[in-house]
């Protein structure tokens, strides 16, 4: 080949390279849950609802001005579940509930969607934000998933994760809730008696460049024995993610877990063709409780669809679809 053709070459790729470049899009889109469950409008009094509301959105503003400013979804993700984490009317970091022996035990995973990277925690009792350690485990270790004693070492090695006493995750309301599930509790019942769990917490998120993420958190069942691990510190049960959709779930999760729920919602997608909302559907309401379980699930693609499937009778759910129209609901029929 002459000089002059391999130049001609070297030009026509360097003008079209940019057909071949991913260009970053505009689009975003970011959904989060604050877990689905057994609740009762009766129940749940209406100012507290609009607490609730409030303080999904304040998780929705922390996740979107990171996507607006052309951030990344890892970091929306982790920026809306710390906010959730934060705020005792969820059941993950302050609000956490109760384990039979009176402490808690914190479970949380994040999916980085393009590189399928992930990391996880599960029965930690000292992390403030254990969305961060996951996140710690995935970008600072070479494991996916650590749990108890050893988990808590990894985190003695990072600076940036913030510690407290175990005591700092204690309320009131949830330890009327173990008292309760005490009082109910059969010699068989134990740690699965339906309605024990509420209020995990997880989102997913569309970043400018087209890639998601997602992210779950939980303290898990009320009055849960044996370091019980549910499916939110499960990659692909609790937590999913890919190049095409993420997912993070909340119910009953011995049950997501026996469905590995979260992968095939993303499953259904990518090798049936099926649309996000059918596939988080069939799921959520027929897998799931077709093997005795409960619960909902949140879902995102990546034209920015959201799905956002529960069988209980409520979902704290909020959402911002790529248009920016917003909402939060916590029963099917809310506005
Ligand atoms: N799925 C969680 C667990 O089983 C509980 C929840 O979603 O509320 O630990």
């Amino acid at each position: 080949m002459s000089v002059r053709i391999l130049l001609l070459v070297f030009l026509g790729v360097l003008m079209n390279a940019p057909l071949f470049a991913k260009a970053p899009v505009a689009l975003t889109a970011l959904v989060i849950h604050g877990g689905a469950g057994v609740m009762s409008k009766e129940a749940l009094k209406a100012e507290d609802r609009l607490l609730i509301r409030a303080e999904l959105d304040q998780a929705l503003d922390a996740g979107n001005a990171i996507l607006k400013a052309g951030g990344s979804a890892l970091d929306a993700v982790t920026a809306a579940i710390a906010v959730l984490e934060d705020s005792p009317w969820f059941n993950a970091g302050k609000g956490a509930v109760f384990n039979a022996e009176g402490g808690h035990e914190l479970d949380a995973s994040i999916m980085e969607g393009h590189t399928r990277r992930a990391g996880a925690v599960a029965g930690v009792s000292t992390v403030k934000h254990p969305i961060k350690l996951a996140r710690a485990v995935m970008e600072h270790s070479p494991h996916v998933l650590l749990a108890g004693a050893g988990a808590e070492q990894f985190a003695d090695t990072r600076s940036e994760i913030e510690r407290v006493a175990p005591s700092y995750f204690d309320t009131e309301r949830r330890r009327q809730q173990l008292e309760k599930a005490r009082a109910l509790e059969s010699a068989q019942a134990m740690a699965t008696v339906p309605g024990t769990y509420f209020g995990t917490v997880g989102a997913v998120a569309l970043d400018q460049h087209g890639h998601i993420a997602a992210g779950t958190s939980t303290g898990g069942m009320t009055n849960k024995r044996w370091s019980r691990i549910g499916d939110s510190p499960i990659i692909g049960a609790g937590t999913y993610a890919n190049d095409r959709c993420g997912v993070s779930s909340t119910g009953w999760g011995e049950f997501y877990i026996r469905a590995v729920a979260a992968f095939d919602i993303c499953a259904r997608v990518e090798y049936r063709g099926d649309s996000l909302a059918k596939a988080a559907a069939e799921v959520v309401n027929h897998i799931v409780p077709k093997l005795g379980g409960d619960g909902g699930a949140i879902a995102l693609d990546g034209e920015g669809n959201i799905t956002m499937p529960f069988n209980t009778s409520g979902m704290f759910r909020g959402w911002i679809h790529p248009d920016g129209k917003r909402g939060t609901a916590i029963f099917a029929d809310d506005e």
